[in-house]
């Protein structure tokens, strides 16, 4: 899943994408509000972090345009102002949750999967696909009830197919959401971890349609 973190605090924000990239999300982080206004445009992301007091401009109003422009992802606001009309002000601009500095990590990382959950209808908290489960706040992956090890990266694009289990997801959307800005992708990266997921799971889990991408197979049948 890729979050969009926006904080300019230098230490917070390094905090945060540390953990949520090793909770298996990838989160593309920006300082600043105008980057976070045009990167909203022109970027796919599936949840946004947002700080409130930044420089540039008020993350209230990074806030209200997103939702002026028919972006519909989970917002989760982050502020220090912990005044109640504050937090009004953000959830009736159009956030979902919010959290007050400080906070723990523990505690955004549980709020960001609640909200992960809701955005894709899940209502248990552990995932259930056919013979597979998967549980968002462990990152275990199960096949058959036997634990199945997958690096970062493979659950990251196996949690992904399974938050859209009708969709055929591009190469390029892919690659997105499994490396973000941060890297130069091989070409083949995402062959190579379906293959993997194939391996270690079962050949058919995830299909490939020719010129598209890949979709995951459906388990009703
Ligand atoms: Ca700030």
């Amino acid at each position: 899943m890729r979050i969009l973190l926006v904080e300019d605090d230098q230490v917070l924000g390094e905090g945060i994408k540390t953990a949520l990239d090793r909770e298996g999300y990838q989160t593309d982080w920006l300082k600043s509000g105008l980057q976070a206004k045009q990167a909203l445009l022109t970027e796919e992301f599936e949840l946004v972090i947002l700080d409130l007091g930044l420089p540039d401009i008020d993350g209230i109003d990074i806030l209200k345009g997103a939702r002026k422009s028919g972006l519909d992802i989970p917002i989760l606001i982050l502020t220090a102002r912990d005044t109640i009309e504050d937090k009004i002000a953000g959830l009736d601009t159009g956030a979902d949750d919010y959290l007050i500095k400080p906070f723990e990590l523990s505690e955004l990382k549980a709020r960001l999967r609640a909200l992960c959950r809701r955005r894709h209808g899940h209502v248990e908290p552990i995932i259930e696909h056919g013979r597979i489960t998967y549980n968002p706040a462990s990152l275990e992956v199960t096949l058959d009830n036997q634990l199945i090890e997958l690096s970062r990266r493979e659950t990251t694009l196996f949690a992904e197919f399974l938050n859209n289990p009708n969709r055929v997801m591009s190469k390029a959307k892919l690659e997105d959401v499994v490396y973000g800005w941060d890297i130069e992708v091989e070409s083949n990266s995402i062959e190579v971890h379906v293959h993997h997921l194939r391996k270690k799971l079962y050949t058919g889990i995830i299909k490939t349609i020719r010129g598209v991408g890949y979709k995951l197979e459906s388990h009703e049948k």
